[in-house]
């Protein structure tokens, strides 16, 4: 074969083979990284630009993170201002202009968002959930919507592995189906157990499993306990008997630890993402880690079930 011929078939072959070709993803945090993972298999090579202990609201990016941007397809984030602090300026830097159009995806697309606000929009007082509450990962019913998001915006960059990554869909999204009964019946004995966290990061958790948070050590979401705002937690916590303070792994313990020593609630640190600790490896993962936390919590605080009829 004539060389310049032969070139230009290994060229054409290299644009047009799926074996090689792997979709090159940045996700900003790492529940989004593990679902991704799950779709993608070895069609993809994925990294999260937070960590699962760091509050995803406040991340300093690694500036090795503006090389991997640049040579991102694709680039999956939460969205609703959760990365409203970091991610702007990243995008911005690192000058890959797929990531402005079709190589950006904001996985909340069709996600049941809770704490939408019904009137003006405003970051009032410093509010970190201007556009309704973002850490919807947390329900396992909205990892089915990601995953189905994150599947679809594969194939519109990859369609020559659609096939691939719909059957992976169909059954990371069949496990999540399997998974959620035995979550369920684990979590029945509770139903209705009532609980404090530090942020206001659980209320799809919460609602997944039938608890109920009464309160928060933040006054508002962002915003650092206050004395006043403290005071008026313990009395609500003495009133209703709530044994658990839940407070994610990157926040001081000196407050939850001082309500706890006024109420005799016990403070549980509770990581939302993957990768929150070193035991939280993959997104099916987190949620037996937090329900196996919070039973045992439940369990050792003397939680017994309301009173029926
Ligand atoms: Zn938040």
């Amino acid at each position: 074969m004539n060389r310049t011929i032969y070139g230009i078939v290994i060229a054409f072959l290299a644009a047009h083979s799926s074996a090689a070709a792997k979709v090159n993803v940045i996700t900003t945090t790492e529940d989004l990284a593990s679902i991704t993972m799950s779709i993608a298999g070895d069609r993809a090579d994925v990294a999260s630009i937070a960590k699962g202990y760091q509050d995803p609201h406040f991340v300093d990016a690694k500036p090795s993170y503006l090389l991997k941007l640049r040579k991102a397809d694709l680039l999956i984030a939460v969205g609703l201002e959760l990365e409203a602090g970091w991610l702007p300026a990243l995008v911005q830097q690192c000058r890959n202009s797929k990531l402005l159009g079709s190589g950006y995806l904001d996985a909340s697309q069709g996600c049941e968002i809770l704490d939408r606000p019904t009137g003006q929009v405003t970051r009032a007082e410093g509010d970190v959930h201007p556009l309704g509450n973002p850490h919807y990962w947390l329900d396992p019913g909205n990892g089915k919507v990601i995953a189905t998001n994150i599947a679809r915006k594969l194939s519109e960059i990859q369609p020559v592995d659609s096939a691939f990554f719909q059957s992976r869909l169909a059954a990371f999204v069949g496990e999540i189906d399997r998974r959620s009964m035995g979550w369920q019946k684990e979590m029945e004995p509770f139903s209705g157990a009532q609980v404090v966290t530090y942020h206001n990061s659980w209320p799809n958790f919460l609602r997944s499993f039938k608890l109920q948070v009464v309160g928060y050590v933040e006054p508002k979401p962002g915003i650092p306990p206050s004395p006043a705002h403290t005071l008026e937690l313990i009395q609500k916590i003495r009133a209703t008997g709530v044994k658990v303070i839940l407070v994610e792994p990157y926040f001081d313990l000196q407050t939850p630890n001082a309500v706890a020593r006024e109420t005799g609630a016990r403070v549980v640190v509770m990581p939302p993402s993957v990768g929150g600790n070193e035991q939280i490896k993959d997104y099916l993962g987190l949620f037996d880690h937090l329900l196996g936390l919070l039973k045992k919590s439940f369990a050792e605080t003397g939680y017994r079930p309301p009173q029926k009829g």
